[in-house]
């Protein structure tokens, strides 16, 4: 048992393993897959936000640039610096509020005279545009750009590198500075001017984007002009945040922006993504690197997600294989014992024994080769029918009910019979019949198996009869004679007066002479014509034996005194008249009765009477006195 299952655990260790080899390489692949699929996933992620930032900045600048124009060069605009009243001032303004309300991305528009005095100043941030007081706006005339529009010439449009404000909350605010001047009749009467307000861009392109993550953008030194950071904005121009530049933070990334117009670096525990982007709606060309970067600890969590996914994967499936490696060995012992079984069942039914299996009605659905080689009957010959069939019909009705009760009772009997062949020899055969029961005890098939006694029985027969005949006149012995002898006083004393058995004693006269004179193979002869004559002249039932050399019995079951003399003294004649020489015999008879001693004693008396007699004559004894029947006397006539 413990073997057993000491083998089932490894072969269901050994089926599970086999099962889960392939699952588990493409486990093993997944796993190693998913960190890689992560990080492309979320490389492509940011690189499609890259790209997008880049064609909205893209967008929003050429949107600018077209609407540009329309703001400087407009009647309302003119008219002001034509004429600088206050109530075309007020049209400009109003415009301006309008305009800078509308497109959100202006962060201040200003209407410059020629001198560099502002005369209209419009500051927007954050949804909310007011006009500069009068007194705040300044005279521009020594400050950089002013000093650069002023080479400009009619119609140009210039802008200036990425600078900054600030805005009410004195927060930094990054812009790029558009500027174009406005000239009538070759006069130069002034310059309209706007900032574009880089925070606003990108918000708008966030807005859009519904993301929160947004690349950072630096400039073509490397300075910071938009990003998460406001700390780290503009270190070109703001002395605090000079140390600032990618160019010295981030050099790989830096030498690889300059390399390429976009791509990716690994760099330490983050990589970085990149574009480079060229917005040319204004001269002169502005250059601008886009990058975002990836942090490693950013993928723990996606990979620990998939991961934690793909292991409850594997513990369903890895219980799949459980079940089926369970199933199989399940199946496999079952199949082992059933094949150990037909096997047993195979090797019984082609053993030494015949074997006959009959269903519950009795009739016959299988018999083995062992069966037909001693019946003669093949299987085809016998199926359905009961086996009667091979009854030598031998026995009298009672034995079948006593199997028949024994089986119901003990489910098993053993005995010997005697069956038919079908040649109608007679086979004596050992049997065991068994039943076959279901699990309600109802029995489903009867299993009789038998071996051939048959030689067996045949020399046992041909022993005992050695032991009790005579070899000379074959015909029962002494010992066979003083056996049934016994047996016919037991039935004396069991039957009595109703059934009265007769002995007869036989002596042949002066048989010592035949031997003297004719030889002893003569002497034989008639001995053997007298055994003849008894064996032919007595009936059936009767019992003959020679007892002695030439001396012979004659037990008569179911005949009374008077008909054993009428029967012994028929004998007698016989003899007397048929044989070549002369020969008598004298016979001694008695009724038997409770012992065979007295029995046996009384005919040999009776026999001695017919010797002194005589000779040639029948005495008899009963319990009276004794009864002699000589030769010639009535009895013979
Ligand atoms: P009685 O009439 O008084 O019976 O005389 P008897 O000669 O028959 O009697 P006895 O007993 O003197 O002789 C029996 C003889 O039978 C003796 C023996 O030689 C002979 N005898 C016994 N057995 C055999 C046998 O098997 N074959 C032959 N041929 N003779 C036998
Ligand atoms: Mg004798
Ligand atoms: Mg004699």
């Amino acid at each position: 048992m413990l073997k057993t299952s000491y083998t089932s655990i490894k072969e269901f260790l050994l089926v599970f393993l086999v099962l889960a080899i392939l699952p588990s390489l493409y486990f093993f692949k997944t796993e190693q897959e998913i960190s890689r699929q992560v990080r492309q996933t979320v490389e492509q992620k940011k690189l499609n936000q890259i790209e997008f930032s880049q064609h909205a900045l893209d967008a929003t600048y050429r949107k600018v640039a077209h609407a540009f124009p329309q703001i400087a060069h407009n009647g309302f605009v003119h008219r002001a610096l034509q004429q600088q009243n206050a109530e075309n001032i007020q049209m400009v303004e109003d415009l301006w509020l309008l305009t800078a309300r509308g497109q959100d991305v202006y962060s201040s528009l200003r209407l410059i005279d020629a001198q560099g005095n502002e005369l209209v100043g419009i500051n927007h941030h954050n949804g909310y545009s007011i006009v500069v007081a009068k007194t705040r706006l300044q005279n521009t005339q020594n400050l950089s750009y002013f000093k650069q529009a002023q080479q400009l010439k009619a119609g140009e449009i210039s802008t200036q590198n990425v600078d900054f404000e600030y805005n009410y909350r004195d927060e930094i605010v990054p812009i790029v500075r558009v500027i174009t001047p406005i000239d009538f009749m070759n006069q130069r009467k002034g310059y309209v001017m706007v900032n574009l307000n880089f925070s606003a861009i990108f918000k708008n392109m966030m807005f859009s984007h519904h993301n929160k993550s947004f690349p950072e953008v630096v400039d073509e030194n490397g300075y910071y002009v938009m990003s998460d950071n406001n700390q780290q904005l503009l270190g070109h121009l703001i002395p605090e945040n000079s140390q600032y530049t990618i160019a010295s933070t981030l050099p790989d990334l830096w030498r690889q922006m300059h390399h390429k117009v976009s791509g990716v670096i690994e760099d330490n525990q983050a990589w970085y993504l990149f574009k480079r982007v060229e917005l040319t709606a204004f001269k002169p060309y502005m250059t601008l690197y886009l990058f975002d970067s990836v942090d490693a600890k950013e993928l723990a969590p996606l990979i620990d997600k998939e991961v934690s996914e793909l292991h409850i994967q594997m513990t369903g499936v890895y219980t799949l294989i459980a079940m089926i490696s369970l199933g199989f060995v399940i199946w496999h012992a079952q199949h082992d014992k059933n094949s150990l079984d037909s096997r047993i069942a195979r090797a019984t039914m082609n053993g030494i024994s015949a074997v006959i299996i009959t269903d519950r009605a009795n009739r016959i659905v299988f018999v083995n080769d062992e069966f037909t080689r001693l019946s003669g009957y093949k299987l085809k010959e016998v199926k359905g029918k009961r086996p009667y069939l091979f009854s030598a019909s031998k026995y009298p009705q009672e034995l079948y009910i006593n199997i028949w009760k024994r089986l119901a009772a003990r489910g098993l009997w053993q005995g010997e019979v005697v069956n038919k062949k079908k040649d109608g020899s007679l086979l004596t055969e050992i049997m065991r019949i068994q039943t076959v029961t279901d699990s309600n005890d109802v029995v489903q098939f009867y299993v009789s198996s038998f071996v051939d006694i048959s030689e067996r029985k045949a020399l046992e027969l041909r022993l005992r009869e050695l032991s009790e005949k005579d070899s000379l006149c074959n015909l029962w012995n002494r010992r066979k004679f003083d056996i049934q002898l016994d047996d016919y006083c037991k039935r004396v004393g069991r039957y009595g007066e109703q059934e009265p058995i007769c002995l007869a004693l036989l002596d042949v006269d002066n048989f010592k002479l035949v031997n003297d004179q004719f030889g002893h193979d003569e002497g034989d002869k008639t001995l053997l014509y007298i055994a003849q004559m008894l064996a032919k002249h007595s009936r059936k039932t009767d019992f003959v034996a020679r007892i002695g050399g030439e001396e012979f019995a004659l037990l008569m079951p179911h005949t009374d005194i008077q008909q054993a003399l009428q029967v012994v003294e028929r004998i007698r004649c016989v003899i007397e008249d048929n044989y070549v020489r002369e020969t008598t015999v004298s016979i001694g008879v008695t009724q038997v009765c409770l012992s065979s001693a007295h029995s046996y004693k009384r005919a040999d008396k009776a026999l001695y009477h017919s010797k002194q007699n005589g000779r040639n004559q029948v005495h008899s004894i009963e319990n009276g006195p004794s009864i002699t029947v000589e030769g010639n006397n009535a009895l013979r006539a």
